[in-house]
């Protein structure tokens, strides 16, 4: 019967309302784009993951059609029966030539990738050392598979040298970790990490999500931008953020790993294969960054311009070279007032605060995008001194 679980329900949502933590969809009814048009009103959007500006790119979107009337809409298959194309090999070899990586395995999302990773690999003699802010598909992939679980501060080298001498018993060790953690827009230590994981002969996995595509000099991520190119394992990643923002996952890396995955990895097993459009337009955006770095130096530039100039006006920020950038409110109650407040005015900035990130580090996450003008940045500047200011916290 429905109705016992059905007030339960109801006592949850309640519940979640009244603790100021329940999700509202705002609808946009135009592409995803710097300025888009919501049910309301205009606003300049600054928290998509369209870090390159490709989801309303008119190339990657001819690439879809044209891959569409090609290809069909769908394969209605996953891939061991018959749901590969040429095309799904042909942007595997495109991922791996672009990551320099040795083979890739592509997934209904970057979700299914983490979820499917490491149960096929491990098993309760090995172990998984993981950092404490790992994203949350991540962390379920690894309650999936039997090995011991570490965890390690995040990012604290120390204390992921402890964790490596605490599980020296064990068949094989792994350390995880977030390429970028998406709530401080930081950066994972990779070269320390790589070392760490020679000396203590551990396997390196990095989730890039956040950084495939515009992180490092040619985009390659943080495995790039920290001289450690070959020398990460495995690298999973996403085509739903800065590779064009439709969706899709991969793993990305050493040979026998992406074929052990083939055989064993059980959403890759038992789901869908990606629809031809999405692989036709993700090949084209990969061969777009990889001809073209314009769109990289833009979006390196956008952040330092956008992160020198609210420090200036007072605000304090984390992170470092990021296009994410957390703009710290502290108190959760202001955080999202303030950032209703700018999305009522034109600018649309999210606030996070507990349990998000921890108590009393509320903060508004700002994300830039090479497709954001100078004027949109300018907008959103005065626009923060002037909340700020109303909410007295510059
Ligand atoms: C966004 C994100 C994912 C999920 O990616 P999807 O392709 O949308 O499933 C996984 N890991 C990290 C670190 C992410 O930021």
């Amino acid at each position: 019967m429905y109705n016992s679980i059905k007030s339960r329900l109801k006592n949850e949502l309640k519940e979640i309302k009244e603790s100021g933590r329940f999700k509202d969809e705002r609808k946009i009814i135009s592409k995803q784009n710097s300025l888009i048009t919501t049910e309301k009103l205009d606003v300049i959007n600054f928290c998509a993951n369209n870090y390159l500006g490709l989801a309303s790119n008119q190339e990657i979107i001819d690439a879809a059609k044209t891959t569409m009337d090609q290809y069909g809409f769908g394969l209605a298959s996953v891939r061991f029966i018959c749901g590969t194309q040429n095309i799904h090999k042909e942007l595997e070899n495109t991922i791996s030539s672009f990551l320099e990586t040795e083979d890739t395995i592509l997934y209904a999302a970057a979700f299914d990738a983490n979820g499917g990773l490491f149960e096929p690999l491990f098993d309760a003699q090995d172990a998984i050392i993981s950092d404490s802010l790992n994203h949350a598909s991540l962390i379920d992939g690894i309650r999936l598979c039997k090995a011991q679980r570490y965890r390690y501060l995040n990012n604290d080298m120390d204390d992921l040298e402890n964790k490596l001498k605490e599980s020296q018993h064990s068949r094989n060790r792994v350390i995880v970790t977030d390429g970028v953690f998406s709530m401080d827009g930081t950066i994972a230590k990779l070269d320390i990490i790589c070392d760490l994981a020679e000396k203590y002969d551990a396997l390196v996995f990095v989730d890039d999500c956040h950084s495939t595509g515009f992180i490092g000099k040619q985009g390659k991520g943080t495995q790039e931008e920290l001289n450690v190119m070959g020398r990460v394992d495995v690298i999973t990643g996403t085509l739903g953020k800065a590779l064009g923002g439709g969706s899709g996952g991969f793993t990305s890396g050493k040979k026998e790993i992406i074929e052990i995955l083939r055989q064993k990895s059980r959403p890759y097993l038992f789901s869908n294969t990606l629809a031809p459009a999405i692989v036709g337009a993700s090949i084209k955006a990969i061969n777009l960054i990889s001809n073209d770095n314009s769109l990289i130096l833009k979006i390196q530039n956008n952040t330092k311009y956008f992160r020198n100039k609210i420090q200036k006006i007072g605000f304090d920020i984390k992170g470092d070279i990021h296009p994410i950038v957390p703009v710290m409110i502290y108190d959760d109650k202001i955080a999202s007032e303030m950032a209703d407040y700018m999305y009522d005015n034109g600018v649309y900035v999210v606030g996070f605060s507990y349990p998000v990130v921890p108590k009393g580090l509320a903060r508004i996450r700002v994300q830039i995008s090479s497709s954001h003008t100078k004027d949109q940045m300018d907008k959103a500047i005065g626009l923060f001194e002037k909340a700020g200011k109303k909410f007295k916290i510059i």
